[in-house]
């Protein structure tokens, strides 16, 4: 029988060490500057530490990978091993993530919270040459992240092997359990030994979803942090009508807006085609603004080159496809603009989920030609709310221009109304140069997918 939890707020004096983590694990956990855990954390991690499979559904940015990353690291530890030999460091725990870029920053998390232990981390995905990450299966990983498709390969190879996986953890669950990636997923799974502890994480869950992922779990315990298919209370959305061939002029008069309001120049541009993706950002570079396209078509390592630049500040607009709607963390992001909106309604929610991570403000503008009135209906009915719809910011002061287009987004009064302005102003503004932005922990050699600790 399942447990369904809704989570109460996290208790004042609750810390890490209330848990039960080991000392090498604590210490990156305070490393980090975590002081509090998140309310996922808090009600996920004792469950997973007791062995129990947990389907958990958390918004976006809610602190979720160290969620199941950290009471993993606690769950193998007693097992770890300081021997050089490789078959003292079988593969214990896999993560499986849908897109490259989810494996690379549950990774980066991963490599942060196991570097006091003897853990030795990987992380495996397409894209890039398989050599080193050959190598490094080789000589012995407990804990894998990994795409679907790149560790079959590894499989068919003979470099990994799953025979003695204890815990699988599917990120992003609903996506991975999808009709795309069924086949591979059944194929991984029925390499891992039933005897097994499951957990899946997404921020959003369909019925069929559920239904399906009930097959993989075993008496799992059900942790919903909010509302399912909401997005964060500190994110605004807008909604601009605005015909589709007006739609580049508008993404330009939108961030100039910003600018001149002080506020960050830095977004995410969501379009739902890879052409329109160059298109737009080649458009944007056009207008004066420093922009990268992120898509499918382009290669991993060029991926990664433009999510590194914009990540270190040097590009302040990204354009992407969904290959980015999903996991990214890019601490503080400002602003979230759909383009289009997507096909489907749920990926709306995750596209918005790249603003207003961990309690920071956040703006989701999306550009809506009347087409596509009825995805705006979709949205609406699967967040159970009604978006607002206001004229496009004219920096130039043009007809429809509104020059106080920041204040009727919070639609309070208007003494709270400038006071909210003036603090989200502030939230992102305060830190010069480049003001929201974590600086790039890597080097775009080290993003080769196969990175480890203690190789
Ligand atoms: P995630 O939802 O896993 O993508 O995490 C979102 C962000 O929250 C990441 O930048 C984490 O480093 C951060 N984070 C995770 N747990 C905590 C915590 N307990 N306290 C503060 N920040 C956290």
């Amino acid at each position: 029988m399942s447990t369904e939890q809704n989570i109460p707020p996290v208790e004042e004096d609750l810390t890490f060490a209330n848990f039960g983590f080991a000392e090498p694990i604590l210490r990156a956990i305070l490393e980090q500057g975590y002081t509090k855990p998140t309310p996922i954390q808090a009600q996920a991690m004792p469950h997973v530490m007791q062995g129990r499979d947990v389907m958990g559904a958390a918004q976006t940015g809610t602190g979720k990978t160290a969620a199941f990353v950290l009471p993993i690291l606690q769950n193998i530890l007693p097992l770890a091993s300081s021997s050089a030999s490789p078959a003292r460091h079988p593969i214990r725990a896999l993560v499986l993530t849908p897109t490259r870029e989810l494996a690379d920053q549950v990774a980066d998390n991963a490599f942060k919270y196991a570097k006091y232990t003897d853990i030795r981390t990987a992380v495996v995905f397409g894209g890039v040459d398989m050599s080193a990450q050959t190598a490094l299966l080789r000589s012995g990983v407990e804990l894998l992240i990994a795409t679907p498709g790149r560790l079959l390969d590894h499989i068919t190879q003979k470099t990994a092997n799953l025979s003695q996986v204890q815990f699988l953890i599917l990120d992003e669950a609903d996506r991975m359990l999808d009709m795309g990636f069924l086949p591979d997923l059944q194929r991984i799974i029925s390499l891992i030994p039933a005897q097994r502890q499951t957990l899946l994480f997404s921020a959003t869950f369909s019925p069929e979803i559920k239904k399906l992922a009930q097959s993989y779990l075993r008496d799992p315990v059900t942790i919903e942090v909010a509302r399912q298919n909401a997005a964060a209370d500190t994110v605004q959305q807008i909604i601009h009508m605005v015909p589709s061939e007006q739609k580049k002029d508008a993404v330009i008069k939108v961030l100039n807006a910003r600018i001149q309001k002080g506020l960050s120049r830095q977004a995410i541009v969501f379009t739902n085609s890879r052409i329109g993706c160059s298109k737009l950002a080649s458009a944007l570079e056009r207008g004066g603004i420093k922009a990268g396209a992120i898509h499918g078509d382009k290669s991993q390592i060029e991926r990664m080159q433009i999510l590194e630049s914009f990540k270190s500040g040097k590009m302040d607009v990204l354009v992407a496809t969904d290959v980015a709607a999903r996991g990214l963390d890019i601490a503080d992001m400002p602003c979230v603009i759909n383009h289009e909106l997507p096909f489907n309604a749920e990926d709306y929610v995750h596209r918005i989920g790249r603003t207003g991570r961990a309690g920071a403000q956040g703006d989701a503008i999306a550009l809506v030609d009347p087409s596509e009135e009825r995805l705006l209906a979709d949205i609406e009915k699967l967040m159970n709310r009604k978006l607002v719809r206001m004229p496009v910011p004219d920096p130039a002061g043009g007809a429809g221009a509104d020059p106080f287009f920041y204040m009727p987004y919070r639609a309070k009064d208007p003494q709270e109304a400038s006071k909210d302005v003036s603090t989200s102003s502030a939230a992102v503004a305060a830190k010069p140069g480049n003001p929201s932005i974590k600086p790039a922990t890597k080097s775009v050699g080290a993003l080769l997918g196969a990175f480890a600790k203690k190789p």
